[in-house]
């Protein structure tokens, strides 16, 4: 073996045996179609494995609609479109009908979330992230953010676009007991590092955020609220979470794939004029050159499903939510903000550490074709990490199949009867692929 061949198995992040089956595949697959086989193989396994058969309780995904899908492969996903809008700020001509597209994803996303400027360039809401930092923060500026026990997320830590922009991290003071943010301690830590931007990004969240009291406080300094809302984006179109930009944020960021529920991609919304062109020159030269026009189509197409349906839907969502956290409480199992009505938003969260911890029991509902994931939560030390007491459940993907609070109830038993061994895993399994079948149609569309 090579220096090079060994160096590189060395730094290798993924896991081995996984690659070498891939690599075994290629080598021994007697032509380059048969490897792509394999490949497309993959692709209709799941399609019928997690897309029919399973409960997807994952909070960060979203079903699409037909359409949005159809969208997604079209041939406009082959052009190129650099650029800005209009016939004079694109490098490439042949664009006119990609002017049409793009700008009525532009107005429909102002319209959805009632605000005066809108980017769909973001191929993911990560890179959203990366543009709001490098447009309001310098290099060594102070900002506040939310750990990750408190549902903080990569991107606002040293690990992920902050980090990267060499700004100084700290942490927004949580109460661990009602999961919202200490606003004595906040003021405090605040006055003390005068952060620039207030980052507010939770992968896990429950409730809304005092952001009048936040923004008034950062205000002495001219400090800023940013709202990553990359899990509430749909809540918020909906009018069923807080107001971030009424509320005093600057700017809001979102997975245009999480609640929102089109394809998977980013979305940033702002008010301020001051704000466009620092924001602006970022997303384009900086940040997004060929935007995948594709996306962009399925992007406008679900805004407008949005307009139509988002009220409706995403109402059901948080519904469906508190009536699951609600019955799994009833059958004894922990959680989270269970003094506080369980949920404000999509997902539940259950402190599963007597049943073994995240890890174990999301392979396990896995294993019964019910797909969560592991989480941290405020009760887990640093050394916890990689085996977390929580269990993060989302609503988005089985309400948009139709179903409604009864279908909680059945939902929690299956659950519980995973976490405490009273069925085995098999029959749990085949009740679950009976319950899936009857829910197969796309919901909140006009398909
Ligand atoms: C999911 C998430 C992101 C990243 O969004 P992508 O669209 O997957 O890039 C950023 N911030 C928070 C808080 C998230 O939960």
């Amino acid at each position: 073996m090579n220096s090079v061949t060994k160096a590189a198995e060395n730094y290798e992040v993924h896991d081995s045996r996984v690659l070498d089956w891939a690599k075994d595949i290629i080598e021994k697959s007697s032509s380059p179609r048969l490897i792509q086989r394999v490949i497309i193989n993959a692709v209709d396994r799941n399609d019928i494995w997690r897309g029919q058969e399973c409960l997807n309780l994952l909070a960060p995904e979203a079903p699409t609609s037909p359409t949005v899908r159809k969208l997604l492969a079209s041939e406009v996903g082959t052009r190129a479109a650099e650029g800005h809008i209009g016939p004079t700020q694109r490098w490439f001509s042949g664009t006119k009908y990609i002017d049409e597209i793009e700008s009525l994803c532009v107005e429909l996303l102002k319209k959805v979330f009632k605000c005066n400027y809108a980017d769909h360039r973001l191929v993911a809401s990560m890179i959203g992230n990366m543009a709001v930092y490098a447009a309001l923060t310098k290099p060594g500026d102070n900002i506040l953010t939310i750990a990750q026990p408190f549902g903080g997320h990569s991107s606002n830590r040293y690990d992920g676009p902050a980090g990267i922009r060499g700004l100084n991290i700290h942490d927004v003071p949580m109460d661990p007991v009602d999961l919202v943010v200490n606003i004595d301690e906040f003021a405090k830590v605040a006055r003390k590092v005068k952060p620039r931007l207030v980052a507010l990004g939770a992968s896990m969240t429950l409730f809304p955020f005092p952001l009048k009291e936040m923004s008034e406080i950062v205000s002495e300094w001219g400090g800023k609220i940013f709202f990553d809302g990359a899990h509430q984006l749909g809540l918020i179109g909906g009018g069923k979470f807080q107001d971030p930009l009424n509320e005093g944020a600057c700017i809001i960021t979102g997975s245009a794939g999480k609640t929102f529920s089109g394809p998977q991609s980013g979305i940033i919304v702002w008010n301020d004029p001051e704000l466009t062109k620092p924001i602006a020159d970022t997303i384009f030269p900086a940040l997004a050159a060929t935007h995948q026009v594709n996306r962009v189509a399925a992007l406008a197409a679900s805004a407008a499903e949005f307009l139509a349906f988002g009220n409706e839907y995403m109402a059901q969502i948080v519904a469906n939510a508190k009536a699951l956290a609600k019955a799994l409480h009833d059958r004894g199992i922990t959680v989270l903000g269970s003094h506080k009505g369980f949920t404000e938003t999509h997902q539940v969260i259950l402190d599963v550490k007597q049943f073994g911890g995240g890890l174990d029991v999301a392979h396990k509902l896995a294993e019964a074709n019910i797909i969560t994931n592991k989480n941290l939560i405020p009760s887990d030390k640093p050394e916890d990490w990689d085996y977390p007491s929580g269990l993060r459940i989302g609503t988005i993907e089985i309400t948009r199949l139709g179903m409604k609070e009864a279908e909680m109830d059945i939902i929690a038993d299956y659950i519980v009867s995973v976490l405490e061994g009273r069925d085995t895993i098999e029959s749990i399994r085949k009740r679950v692929i009976d319950m899936r079948s009857s829910y197969q149609k796309i919901h909140y569309c006009f398909d």
